[in-house]
C-alpha cells in the first residue's frame, strides 16, 4: 500500500510556522516513503474562506519547496458530502436535534452542577415524529448529530503512541448545522476515503476529533487510517502561539528576507530529538525524517533562534545557490566576492552592503591619519590576491610599530567605512589598489 497523505489548511488565513511543521511532515513522510501528498484547501466556510488567501497558501509553499500531488477543495464537493450525510440517516447514525444554544448550555450546567461531565443526553433521539413535528411547526430547524456507538476506541497513534478513548464520555458530534452547513468532521473523513488517505497527520489539537472521526470511518464502510498527531507550537517562554503573532507568519519570515531553507531547517527540527541546524536542500530533510524523532512535548518557535540558524545556512551556502538571486539584487560579485561576505550576512540582502562597499565611493572614516598616510605609501603593486593583505599589513608593522587592534582598526575604517565586517585579507582584493589608496587617504572613492 503506498502512502497518501494530505495538508488540509483552510484559506482562511496565511500560513505560520505552525501550519507549516504540519505541511512539512506530510511532505517529508511521504517524499522518505515514495508516496504522496494532496493539498486539500478545507473551504467550506464560504464566509471566511477567500482566493487571496488560498493563492497566499499556495505561495507559501512553492517558495519553501513543498510540493504536491494533487489540490482538492472541498467546496467542490458538498454533492458528495449530501450523499454521506443520506448514507447515515438510512442507516440510523445521523439524528436531528433541536437544541438551542442556550438550551445546551443549561444542560451542560446542571450536569456540571450534579458533578457529571457535560455529555450530550441524547434527549433529541428519544423525540416522538409527533415532537419532532410540533418543533418544526415552531419554526425550529434541526442540526444533525452522529450517533457514537458507546465503545472504546483505540488507535495506534505515530507520534504519541496507543490512545484509548472511551466514545460513552463523548458527545455524539454535530455534523451538519441548522443551516445546513458542514462542520469539518464530515467532509474530512469523506475525503479522506475518497482520496485514499492512508495516514492523517496533524496537529495535537485535531486529537479529540479522532475518535468520533475513526467511528465515521466505519460508519461510511471504510477503514480508518493511520493517525499521527504532532505537538504545537510554543513560544520561547513556553507559551501557546496565537496565530496573529506576526513573528510566526510565513509571508513575514520572507519579507524579513530569511531564506526558505532556514524556515524548513528550523520547521522541520524543532520538537524533535534532531538538533536544530541548517539543511542545505530539502532532500538532507527527507533523509533525517523518522516519526520516531518526533517529540510529544510542545516544540519552542524562537524568532532569534530562526535568525540565527538563517545566518548559519548563508555562511555554508554555496555561490551557485544564491548566483541569481545576488544578480536579481544588482549584486555582480561572484564566488569570490561571495566566499568573502557570506560569513558576515544575517540576511542575503546584506550582500548588497558588502557590494557597495567594495564597488560603491563610501566616505572613509580616518581615525589614525599618519598610520593610513604610511599605509597608503607601502601599498604593494597590483595584481592583488589574499595574500596581498598579509604582505602589506607586516609592512605597515614594521614601519609604524602599529600592532594588533591599533593596526587593523584605523585600516578597516578607512577602507570599508566600518568598524566591523568580513576579513580584509578578502575585502582588499575586491577593492582594489586605486579605491583603497584614495581612501586611506581621505578621498570618498
Ligand atoms: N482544516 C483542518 C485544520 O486546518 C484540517 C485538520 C486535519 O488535518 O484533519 O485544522
Amino acid at each position: 500500500m503506498s502512502v497518501t497523505v494530505r495538508f488540509a489548511p483552510s484559506p482562511t488565513g496565511r500560513l505560520h510556522a505552525g501550519n507549516i511543521r504540519t505541511a512539512l511532515i506530510n511532505f517529508l513522510f511521504a517524499r522518505k516513503t515514495g508516496g504522496r501528498l494532496i493539498f486539500r484547501l478545507d473551504d467550506t466556510d464560504r464566509e471566511r474562506s477567500t482566493d487571496e488567501f488560498a493563492e497566499g497558501i499556495r505561495e507559501d509553499l512553492a517558495w519553501l519547496g513543498i510540493t504536491y500531488a494533487s489540490e482538492v477543495h472541498q467546496s467542490d464537493r458538498f454533492a458528495r458530502y449530501a450523499e454521506a450525510v443520506e448514507k447515515l440517516k438510512s442507516a440510523g447514525r445521523l439524528y436531528p436535534a433541536y437544541e438551542t444554544p442556550e438550551e445546551l448550555e443549561l444542560k451542560r450546567k446542571r450536569q456540571l452542577a450534579r458533578g457529571r461531565p457535560p455529555v450530550y443526553d441524547r434527549a433529541a433521539l428519544k423525540l416522538t415524529p409527533e415532537e419532532r413535528a410540533k418543533l418544526e411547526a415552531e419554526g425550529r430547524r434541526p442540526h444533525w448529530r452522529f450517533r457514537l456507538e458507546t465503545r472504546d476506541v483505540v488507535w495506534e497513534d505515530l507520534v504519541r503512541g496507543r490512545q484509548h478513548v472511551d466514545a460513552s464520555s463523548l458527545s455524539d458530534p454535530v455534523l451538519v448545522r441548522a443551516d445546513g452547513t458542514y462542520l469539518y468532521t464530515l467532509p474530512s473523513v469523506v475525503d479522506d476515503i475518497e482520496l485514499g488517505i492512508t495516514h492523517v497527520i496533524r496537529g495535537e489539537d485535531h486529537v479529540v476529533n479522532t475518535a468520533p472521526q475513526i467511528q465515521l470511518f466505519e460508519a461510511l464502510g471504510a477503514a480508518p487510517p493511520a493517525f499521527g498527531h504532532h505537538s504545537l507550537l510554543v513560544n520561547a517562554d513556553g507559551q501557546a502561539l496565537s496565530k496573529r503573532d506576526r513573528s510566526i507568519s510565513i509571508k513575514g519570515m520572507r519579507e524579513e528576507g530569511i531564506e526558505a531553507l532556514a524556515v524548513a531547517s528550523y520547521c522541520a527540527t524543532i520538537g524533535t530529538s534532531d538538533p536544530v541546524a541548517p539543511h542545505a536542500n530539502l532532500d538532507e530533510l527527507v533523509r533525517g525524517f523518522d516519526f520516531a524523532k518526533l517529540s510529544r512535548a510542545p516544540a519552542r518557535f524562537d524568532p532569534a533562534e530562526l535568525r540565527a540558524l538563517n545566518a548559519k545556512l548563508l555562511h555554508m551556502l554555496p555561490f551557485e545557490a544564491v548566483a541569481g538571486r545576488l544578480k536579481g539584487m544588482g549584486v555582480e560579485g561572484g564566488a569570490t566576492f561571495w566566499g568573502a561576505v557570506r560569513g558576515n550576512l544575517a540576511v542575503l540582502g546584506d550582500a548588497g552592503t558588502w557590494w557597495e562597499v567594495v564597488r560603491n565611493p563610501l566616505s572613509p572614516v580616518i581615525e589614525d591619519r599618519d598610520l593610513c598616510r604610511r599605509a597608503a605609501e607601502l601599498l604593494p603593486p597590483e595584481p592583488w590576491d589574499e595574500t596581498t593583505w598579509e604582505r602589506w599589513s607586516t609592512a605597515i608593522k614594521q614601519a609604524t610599530g602599529a600592532k594588533g587592534k591599533a593596526l587593523f582598526q584605523p585600516l578597516r575604517l578607512a577602507l570599508t567605512g566600518r568598524e566591523h565586517g568580513p576579513e580584509l585579507k578578502l575585502l582588499l582584493p575586491l577593492i582594489g589598489r586605486a579605491r583603497a589608496l584614495a581612501r586611506l587617504e581621505g578621498k570618498t572613492a
